[in-house]
């Protein structure tokens, strides 16, 4: 078989273009534009290239984008005051703190003094004890794209069995668990868990978060089964030239195509639909806080 790919970033850009229409339906018809306020503290330069491109793309798409960037040494009483002051800000619906943050602030109490109801990363333990109960919640961007792309090629995953390869409060556990309110059967493979080719070979749908390069090689893959890969993984690429990189999946793309049904390439996969996520869920969040109809679609 070879399998279909799924291309994440022409589904990203549909994402972005229904989150646009939604955006200028608020502001002509309610007088209201959606904000999303990121909170960058320290020079990691990831960071900075990823908040610098969440900033681009929300004002691409109409929203109001607002950075506050806080020096490495910034202390946890100054950056707690920047939170509480957004929370308190009716213009901003939507409030995302880079992670990771500087050792020396606590990453669980900053997260937790982000309003649930602005906390579009979905990684506030009320958002995370509502998702684990099928509650209405914020949904964390990455597992929701992904369910986006399942449900996009699949219709209804009721009955699936579903691999979730890795078990992080980012990917893994969310992933597993938008899965089971789906009404798939899942099962959360991890780094001690037993003859983990077995279990992946059982799966009508394998989602690879794990981190390592190229891990899952295509004789895990069940015949027609779906592969997510959300690995982002940099290499050194001596082929392309001195000095040069590449970046690859957590799945080795060439053999597992050859048996999956679809799959996520990397790049061009999962990443670009994380993006187009965030902005979703900060015009979801923005129609909650509004007592407005959400955007149908774009939550899960
Ligand atoms: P993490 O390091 O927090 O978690 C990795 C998980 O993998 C752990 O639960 C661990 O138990 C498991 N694991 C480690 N070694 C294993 C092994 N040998 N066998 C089975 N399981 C093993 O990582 P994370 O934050 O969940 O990210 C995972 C990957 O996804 C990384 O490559 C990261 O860069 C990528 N990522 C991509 C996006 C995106 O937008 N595409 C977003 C977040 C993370």
């Amino acid at each position: 078989m070879t399998a279909k790919i799924i291309d994440g970033k022409e589904f990203a850009a549909r994402v972005r273009g229904q989150v646009g229409e939604h955006v200028t339906r608020l502001k002509n018809d309610h007088g209201i534009t959606p904000g999303l306020a990121v909170v960058l503290v320290g020079e990691d330069p990831a960071s900075q290239v990823y908040v610098r491109s969440k900033g681009k793309i929300t004002v691409e798409v109409g929203m109001k984008s607002v950075e506050r960037r806080m020096d490495a040494d910034t202390s946890e009483a100054d950056l707690l005051a920047v939170i509480e002051e957004l929370n308190n800000d009716s213009e901003i619906h939507g409030i995302l703190c880079q992670l990771p943050l500087p050792k020396h602030l606590n990453e669980d109490l900053i997260i937790n003094s982000i309003s649930p109801a602005k906390d579009v990363d979905g990684f506030h333990i009320s958002n995370v004890g509502l998702l684990g109960t099928g509650q209405k919640s914020m949904v964390p961007c990455t597992p929701l794209g992904c369910l986006m792309m399942l449900r996009d090629h699949h219709g209804s995953l009721s009955g699936m069995d579903a691999v979730v390869i890795g078990r992080s409060n980012i990917v893994g556990k969310p992933m597993a668990q938008l899965l089971l309110n789906d009404s798939c059967t899942v099962t959360i493979a991890h780094s001690r868990t037993k003859d983990l080719p077995d279990v992946v070979r059982r799966a009508d749908i394998v989602v690879a978060a794990v981190g390592r390069p190229e891990m899952v090689p295509g004789d895990w893959i069940k015949e027609g089964a779906t592969v997510i890969d959300v690995g982002i993984n940099r290499l050194d690429a001596p082929e392309k030239g001195e000095g040069k990189t590449k970046l690859v999946g957590d799945v080795h793309f060439e053999s597992c195509a050859a048996r999956a049904g679809a799959i996520t390439p990397v790049p061009g996969g999962v990443g670009p639909m994380t993006i187009a996520c965030l902005l979703a869920n900060t015009v979801t969040a923005c129609c909650r806080a509004n007592g407005l109809r959400e955007p149908e679609g774009l939550t899960a």
